[in-house]
């Protein structure tokens, strides 16, 4: 038998305040007009690790594009990938694809009904199992997010740190204790709902709090203690240099393999300036290594700062002449000489395209003068 930290009066209450209150004030979102399991279930992939205001517009575009699992799983990698441009973590569209088409093919496109077998699916953690079950399918599943470990944290005064993952089950636990049983699918949404607009990161809203009357760290003035953090280790930063390898009136282009981050996404050639090499030797060097062409530099063209979850990026992009030599992968899956205006054809990560209004300036100019 689990610890309860909660009485059972306490529960009921906690469950009937915040099921009161999302009623009342739930926000008018996309996904929640129409119950479809595989509508929630992209919602809740793009809303991962990613704000409502953010994920919205992509939602719309996605489901416009792909508005059923057939349409979806019958796409092209580039087509989903280039809908989810910018909105990072890319294993997310290509894992919802490649479950697309597993569903086709082995659900006959019904999103599986049974947490187990959906769980099997890939890109489809305990998470999303528990949010599609509960909100589409009235299962029983408690959702543990950001959200939930803040509000849960606050509540009881939780000492275990909301970002570290050795405590998820200790969250999930406390979370499948609060459950309410008969109306799963609202009650994680409403506790979701609490953590986003009232028990908000920096100065919760706890005057307004449907559950003040019941939150420990509300009753003894420590809101501000809670949620518990982990501290992080700085993020280290990586120096790059990169190439617009001009040929003809054309640029090259090659893919990034499936695998790891930014798979499948198109990029320019380039990589890791070594210890005391300068970033112009870098991008000479890097593209002889990733597709053995030989290169001049004409100019810089940039340079690009950028964040990523793991490090930050400083990218040196230089317009490159070709000189000799035939295309030869080493890394990428595949290459293109594409013309230039054709560059939002294709999905590329966000470094990249901060740099795309420089080289559409400097690409027909050098044209006009050859
Ligand atoms: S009372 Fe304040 S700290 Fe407690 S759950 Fe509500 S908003 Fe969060």
């Amino acid at each position: 038998m689990k610890k309860q930290i909660w009485d059972l009066d306490t529960i009921k209450k906690l469950q009937q305040n915040l099921l009161s209150w999302y009623q009342q004030n739930k926000r008018q979102l996309l996904w929640r007009e129409k119950n479809n399991p595989y509508l929630i279930w992209v919602a809740e992939v793009m809303l991962q690790q990613t704000q409502v205001s953010t994920a919205e517009p992509y939602y719309r575009r996605f489901i416009q594009r792909f508005p059923t699992v057939e349409r979806l799983a019958s796409a092209h990698l580039d087509e989903v990938l280039k809908l989810w441009e910018g909105l990072g973590y890319y294993a997310r569209a290509r894992n919802l694809h490649k479950a697309a088409k597993i569903v086709l093919d082995e659900y006959q496109g019904n999103v599986p009904d049974d947490y187990h077998s959906f769980k099997t699916l890939p890109g489809v953690g305990d998470y999303i199992a528990s949010a599609v079950m509960s909100i589409s399918f009235g299962q029983p599943y408690a959702v543990v997010d950001g959200n939930v470990k803040r509000v849960l944290s606050r509540l009881g005064t939780l000492p275990f740190p909301v970002n570290d993952t050795r405590f998820t089950k200790q969250y999930q636990q406390i979370a499948d204790q609060l459950l309410e049983r008969n109306h799963p699918g609202e009650y994680n949404q409403a506790i979701m709902e609490l953590g986003a607009l009232i028990c908000r990161p920096q100065k919760p809203l706890c005057e307004e709090c449907p559950v003040n009357e019941l939150c420990v760290s509300f009753l003894t003035n420590r809101q501000t203690e809670f949620p518990k953090r982990k501290q992080k280790a700085k993020i280290p930063t990586q120096k790059v240099s990169v190439g617009v390898v001009l040929k003809e009136g054309k640029v090259l282009i090659t893919r990034r393999k499936e695998n790891g981050l930014l798979g499948g996404l198109w990029e320019f050639p380039g990589g890791k300036i070594k210890v005391g090499e300068t970033s112009e030797d870098a991008c000479i060097r890097e593209i002889k290594e990733e597709v053995d062409l030989e290169v001049d530099i004409i100019s810089h063209l940039k340079r690009i700062y950028h964040t990523y979850s793991h490090f930050k990026l400083i990218m040196d992009v230089y317009l490159c002449e070709y000189k000799s030599g035939d295309v030869m992968l080493s890394g990428a899956t595949e290459y293109r000489w594409i013309h230039p205006n054709e560059i939002h054809k294709y999905p590329f990560p966000k470094a990249n395209i901060k740099f795309f209004d420089v080289l559409e300036d400097a690409i027909p100019r050098l044209n006009e003068q050859s």
